[in-house]
């Protein structure tokens, strides 16, 4: 029910000024989000790196709604990529991109071709793009964009979310040689019809998802920082048989350090998915709607009584 009014409430523009203008909201941001630049996005990245671990930076921003700011968004992430190359930060470091960032609302083919640019960026960069995951009625189109994006890219990664009724079959097609299928529960506040409801029937479709991706051919990237979740990744790939090159573990910037650090200890590849930006408002709800005991904090900071 939280879960709901904050996903809600992410869509708010009403709200999202509110949330940006208040005094203390920075701190709790700083907790999930690197910083607002590409300097910020950097230096993140290269003290996760130097700790052994590597990264997947996301730009924020989403849901544009004009060909001018998708254009600035695939220039920002192609400069970001030469950036990383630079500073010889590459392949420990690839980027995340959301296709309604580069205009998949209104226009495909906008979205299709600055992915495409961003995939150019990042191969002449040494490293890889992985495509978001985004609300169920992007799915199709954002898999389409992956098929043909992969035939000259065929490390571009594909995002699928376990609380979607799809995604088993999803999994099967993409769990073939090379394919790079990164595995999470999913974010967004979906209808029943489309989507499980209750906790344990998305973590019993993760289960099943994981069991057909570590079985598989392809590389499994496990985004989660559910620890019986994380202990069944352990097992499986113990069962199957899998090297630590052979799939990940991934967990987000700021979400259990700890737990980051250990997996790595263990020898396991470890990917943080690093955000940053000035747009990071949709982003902050989302994270605060799976964790509703971090609400009153928020709340108290936005209030400016935190
Ligand atoms: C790398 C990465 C990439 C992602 N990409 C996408 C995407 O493209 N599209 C999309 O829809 N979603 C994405 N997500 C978000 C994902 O779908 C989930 O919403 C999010 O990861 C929360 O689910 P969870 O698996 O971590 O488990 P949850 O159900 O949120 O948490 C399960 C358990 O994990 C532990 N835990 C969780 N958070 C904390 C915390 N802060 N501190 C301590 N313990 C904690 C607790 O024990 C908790 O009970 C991504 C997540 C990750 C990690």
């Amino acid at each position: 029910m939280l879960r709901s009014v904050i996903l809600a409430a992410s869509r708010s523009s009403r709200l999202e000024r509110l949330v940006e203008t208040a005094p203390l909201t920075r701190g709790v941001v700083r907790r999930f989000v690197a910083g607002t630049s590409p300097d910020d996005a950097l230096r993140a990245t290269g003290e996760l790196v130097a700790d052994g671990l590597a990264v997947s930076l996301d730009l924020l921003g989403e849901d544009t709604e004009t060909a001018e700011q998708a254009v600035a968004t695939r220039e920002a992430y192609v400069s970001l990529l030469a950036a990383l190359r630079d500073a010889e930060l590459t392949p420990a470091a690839e980027v995340s991109v959301k296709l309604s960032a580069l205009g998949q609302k209104f226009d495909e083919q906008l979205a299709y071709d600055g992915a495409r640019a961003i995939c150019v960026a990042a191969s002449e960069a040494g490293t890889t793009v992985t495509l978001d995951a985004e609300d169920h009625t992007t799915t199709d189109s954002t898999l389409d964009i992956l098929i043909k994006l992969r035939t000259d890219f065929p490390t571009t990664g594909a995002v699928l979310q376990a609380y979607l009724r799809r995604t088993e079959a999803d999994c099967r097609e993409l769990a073939t040689a090379g394919s790079r299928v990164r595995l999470c529960k999913g974010a967004y506040n979906e209808p029943e019809s489309v989507a499980y409801q209750s906790t344990l029937d998305v973590d019993k479709s993760y289960v099943r998802c994981l069991n057909i991706l570590m079985s598989g051919d392809g590389y499994p990237m496990l985004a989660t920082h559910d620890p019986r979740l994380i202990a069944i990744g352990e097992d499986r790939a113990r069962w199957f048989d899998r090297s630590p090159d052979e799939f990940e573990f991934q967990l987000l910037y700021g979400v259990r350090p700890e737990e980051q650090a250990r997996l790595a200890a263990e020898g396991y590849t470890v990917r943080v998915y690093v955000p940053y930006g000035t747009q990071w408002y949709p982003y902050l709800m989302r994270r605060l709607a799976e964790r509703p005991t971090n609400v009153g904090f928020f709340l108290k900071a936005v209030s400016g009584k935190g």
